[in-house]
């Protein structure tokens, strides 16, 4: 097979990356800490801040979302450029401005237009996606291609020769407009263009006669023209014909990126390809998965801001105390003893609750307590509050989007569940590990990568691994591993602490994959496609 893995060059680790600096700049629809409904805020919130360190000029390029609440205020710092752009796309003609903020290294650039300031997240709100994202992420777009060209940031413009990481459907018009709007008039001939999919399962996707709203020439609709399946039309007159973002972004994209190796081959099949697979396939030499890092100073259980007992490898007695803290503020039974499982995530099916709710019946027959926290399809909301009535000393369901409690979760419970049908990366299971919670997951995409089975009837229990990972994903084989978990933390307590240090021991942090990143980069430049 011809694809290339990506091999950390030991050398480019031990020295500052001094040689080889780029200009680049992240287009994003999430940036946190000024955004965040998912692993996208996270990433593009940490992953800019470690290529900065290395020598890079980075810059991020995300809305200015004013949606009227406190939120608003992690906007404050930002100031008016006073650099106002005129941008052609939905049949008028729209003004946007830029607001800047220096920080961590990094220049975080916002967009600022009418259409970002409403109630809600930044896709939509409590009645649904808004109408008009293909808009709103449209504007985006054309805003970040012109950013280098005229945001004089620390007095010098990023200029033409910079690498553009287009993140996700949201940013994926910017390399069709690297090759249509601009290339053609000879400008960015030297840019190069890498699509960063961190979820496949959303591609952007409106009805062909939207076309015109991109502001794109006639001839480059078979960029972005897309059919769909027959199975997925509504009705017999439907021809499926449609425009696809992503798609477009897959075709013009220098190179294409997934956040772990696993997903990087999955979206190549039928199975994992979304209806992209074959696309994928066709281009399989410029695809390559790279294993997300995560904020190591954010997720510390020694210094971490949400929790109530700060611990360490050297001192685990500071996690009993948040497990004890934690079963007190859900109004649990106050038991360090028994088995504590949590999840934290988007109610979707995307995230296995559908298997969870299967199972809960039995496990909770057990001895043990389960916490969920997460938001999402109100069938699982309901079931969850329905399921707290039940099972009172046993079950808390906390609906919601709650960062703080998300850090006492994770430095509380014992167990961390993550049954995701699949998961490009995932980052709850790297936060697990790193407060010492014992991962059990479906082995899939990042999962598969990242949580290595332990067996405790090997090696007299002192093999190697970090967790469970399970497959397939039914429930029998979720409780089946549970079961296995809930059993080594009751009865083989020397294993258990093989199992936590492991998990705290690993690197986690951005710098290898920063690393990863520049190799890609590198062929970028030099090998391009
Ligand atoms: P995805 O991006 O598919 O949602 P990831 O595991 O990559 O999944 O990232 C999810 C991120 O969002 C993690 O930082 C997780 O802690 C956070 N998160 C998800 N749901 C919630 C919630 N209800 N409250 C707080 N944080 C949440």
């Amino acid at each position: 097979d011809d694809k290339k893995e990506v091999i950390v060059d030991d050398e480019l680790v031990q020295k500052t990356y001094t040689e080889v600096t780029h200009h680049i700049v992240f287009v994003t629809s999430e940036a946190s800490p000024y955004s965040k409904t998912g692993g996208l805020g996270d990433v593009c919130g940490s992953l800019p801040i470690a290529l900065a360190a290395r020598g890079h000029r980075v810059m991020v390029v995300t809305p200015r979302y004013l949606c009227g609440g406190p939120s608003d205020r992690k906007f404050d710092s930002a100031v008016d450029l006073d650099c106002r752009i005129k941008v052609s796309c939905s049949g008028g003609v729209q003004e946007v401005v830029f607001f800047h903020e220096y920080k961590a290294g990094v220049d975080w650039v916002f967009v600022d237009h009418p259409s970002f300031h409403r109630p809600g997240n930044p896709y939509g709100d409590a009645y649904g996606a808004f109408g008009d994202n293909q808009f709103r992420f449209t504007l985006l777009c054309h805003a970040a291609c012109e950013a280098p060209l005229v945001l004089p940031l620390g007095g010098h413009m990023y200029g033409e020769k910079c690498l553009f990481l287009a993140n996700d459907w949201h940013a994926g018009l910017v390399p069709v407009l690297l090759a249509a709007k601009y290339r053609p008039y000879g400008v960015y001939k030297d840019a190069r263009s890498i699509v960063v999919i961190h979820n496949l399962a959303h591609q952007g996707v409106e009805p062909a006669s939207t076309y015109s709203n991109f502001g794109l020439p006639p001839e480059w609709y078979g960029t972005l023209g897309w059919v769909f399946p027959t199975w997925a039309r509504t009705h017999a007159l439907d021809t499926g014909e449609a425009v696809n973002i992503l798609k477009g972004a897959i075709v013009t994209a220098d190179r294409i990126l997934t956040v772990s190796q696993g997903y990087s081959w999955e979206i190549t099949t039928p199975e994992g390809g979304n209806g992209l697979d074959e696309l994928l396939s066709s281009r399989k030499t410029v695809v390559n998965g790279i294993t997300n890092g995560i904020d190591v100073t954010e997720w510390n259980p020694s210094v971490d801001e949400h929790i109530p007992s700060h611990y360490s490898l050297d001192d685990l007695s500071g996690k009993t105390e948040c497990k004890i803290a934690l079963q007190r503020e859900l109004g649990l039974p106050i038991r360090p003893d028994c088995p504590l499982i949590g999840f934290i995530g988007r109610l979707d099916y995307q995230k296995g609750i559908d298997i969870i709710l299967s199972g809960t019946p039995d496990l909770l027959q057990d001895d043990v307590q389960f916490i969920m926290l997460g938001s999402g399809e109100k069938q699982y909301e309901d079931w969850m509050r329905a399921t707290e009535a039940t099972f009172k000393d046993k079950f808390r369901g906390w609906v919601g989007f709650n960062v703080p409690i998300s850090h006492r979760i994770t430095a509380g419970c014992d167990i961390l569940l993550m049954p995701s049908r699949f998961e490009p990366c995932g980052l709850n299971q790297l936060y697990a590990m790193r407060y010492g919670t014992v991962p059990v997951v479906h082995a899939t995409g990042g999962l598969g990568d990242t949580v290595k089975t332990f067996n405790p009837f090997a090696d007299e229990g002192k093999g190697e691994g970090t967790g469970w990972a399970f497959k397939p994903l039914t429930r029998e084989s979720m409780l089946d591993a549970l079961w296995v978990a809930i059993e080594t933390y009751r009865n083989h307590k020397t294993s258990w602490g093989g199992l936590m240090k492991r998990g705290m021991e690993r690197d986690y942090s951005w710098d290898n994959a920063a690393v990863q990143y520049e190799q890609v980069f590198k062929w970028a430049f030099i090998d391009p496609p």
